[in-house]
């Protein structure tokens, strides 16, 4: 192979997702949609682009995802464009630009690639896709609960067992600003474990510490003091009332004080859906308030909730647990054999189709031997063949022969197979 045949490749972390698979990306897609709609939401449609300073102001400068995860780039006319890495900053902007949040609720949500340069591993992609789910306007915790409940629905419904719920607050902006400096004294005091990132950041965003990976800090950042024992009251009122309403409804969830979540617009209720079938890329579904991100980005101040859930680590997830999808493969392939028959077929094709509506039909294109075409059929899942030949063709009638099993081939009129047909669609 030449070497510019070689540099064809995908790009590293992007992943194509074959004809074998897009079943179950249907299939979870499809159960979102109509979960979503069923409690109220709408969907969304943002671009995949968007000015670099909406993701720098709203994500935070000092973050993972704006500090090394970026896709940048100058467009020709000298500005400097973002790849999104997430969708909420987006979503804001759009509700902001479009007068969308104007004395009014709205329950939205979006699906997308999103775009991150990390280290490729499993459960870690460069272009990864997330489901967003965004809710503006409500203050209490009682949207919060229904956007937990809303997910505890759909892991039901795709029969996901072994996912768990971790909650948190990080209380108000003001609540977190002293337990930053009680947190900033407590880091400073053992400096000598930190990591390079975290030393970094030690001043200017010392909870990103507290989300921080490396196996080495993790009894210190255990050790650390509580935001929890730092909340103010209405804080500490939100949270119960969330955790009220979930034992209420009867959804299992562990308070996880460490639950800091990677972004900084986060204020109040965190919460995140672990599991521990994926190694250490567990987190399929991860969200929380932000009341304070509409206002920063130049709208009113609104009070907003929210979650993404990453689609690759869920697909992943279904698989591990062997939860298989409906096949969707089709009722009949028409084989065609002789000249007259193969000139007839892509009308025969459309007749079937108006007569019965829902069919799936495949019609033999390209020609071939009756062995060849039958093996076509068999390997295109159809439950018949149907079977055109220049006999058929003169007299109106149409050969049928099942696929799987041993019945021998029929020939019927025309009619007499679009019943048949509409029998199987209808089944
Ligand atoms: P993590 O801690 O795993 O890096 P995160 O906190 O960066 O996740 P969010 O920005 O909250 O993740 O995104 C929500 C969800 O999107 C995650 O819970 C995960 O399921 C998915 N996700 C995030 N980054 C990636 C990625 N690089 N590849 C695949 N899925 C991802
Ligand atoms: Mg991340």
């Amino acid at each position: 192979m030449s070497q510019s045949m070689k540099s064809l490749q995908a790009i590293r972390g992007m992943n194509d997702i074959l004809p074998a698979d897009t079943g179950v990306w249907q299939q979870v897609e499809a159960r979102v949609r109509d979960l979503l709609a069923a409690y109220g939401y709408s969907e969304i449609r943002m671009p995949v682009l968007e000015k670099t300073e909406l993701f720098k102001r709203s994500i935070g400068e000092v973050t993972d995802i704006v500090e090394k995860e970026m896709y940048s780039f100058e467009d020709r006319n000298g500005d400097s464009l973002t790849l999104r890495p997430e969708g909420t900053a987006s979503c804001v902007r759009a509700c902001v630009e479009h007068g969308l949040l104007h004395n009014q609720v709205q329950r939205l949500w979006y699906l997308g690639p999103m775009f991150r340069h990390e280290r490729p591993q499993k459960g870690r992609y460069r272009q990864f896709h997330q489901i967003g789910v965004e809710a503006f306007g409500m203050q209490g915790p009682d949207i919060d609960a229904e956007l937990i409940l809303l997910t505890a629905r759909l892991w039901r419904e795709l029969g996901l067992s072994d996912v768990r719920l971790e909650i948190n607050s990080l209380g108000t902006s003001a609540a977190r600003a002293a337990y930053r400096d009680i947190l900033v004294t407590y880091f400073s005091a053992h400096l000598e474990l930190l990591d390079e990132d975290s030393r970094r950041r030690l001043h200017s965003n010392p909870l990103r510490i507290l989300d921080s990976k490396t196996p080495d800090m993790q009894a210190l950042i255990e050790a650390a003091p509580k935001l929890a024992d730092h909340l103010d009251q209405a804080s500490q009122d939100h949270f119960a009332g969330l955790r009220a309403m979930l034992d209420a409804a009867g959804v299992a969830y562990r308070i996880n004080p460490r639950l800091v979540r990677g972004l900084d617009y986060y204020s109040q209720t965190v919460f995140e859906w672990v599991t521990d079938r994926l190694g250490a890329q567990g987190t399929v579904c991860a969200g929380g308030r932000y009341d304070g991100l509409v206002e920063y980005l130049g709208g009113r101040a609104t009070p907003a909730v929210g979650f993404a859930m990453g689609l690759e680590r869920l697909i992943a997830l279904l698989v591990d647990l062997g939860v298989q999808p409906k096949l969707e493969s089709a009722h009949a392939y028409l084989v065609l054999v002789g000249e007259t028959a193969q000139q007839q077929g892509a009308v025969l094709g459309e007749r079937l189709r108006d007569a019965v509506p829902g069919l799936r039909l495949q019609v033999n294109c390209g020609g071939g031997s009756f062995k060849s075409q039958f093996k076509r059929a068999d390997r295109s899942g159809a439950e018949w063949a149907l079977v055109l030949g220049d006999d058929e063709v003169n007299n109106g009638r149409l050969g049928i022969k099942a696929l799987r099993g041993d019945a021998r081939q029929e020939t019927l009129p025309e009619m007499d197979v679009i019943e048949r047909l509409r029998a199987l669609v209808q089944r």
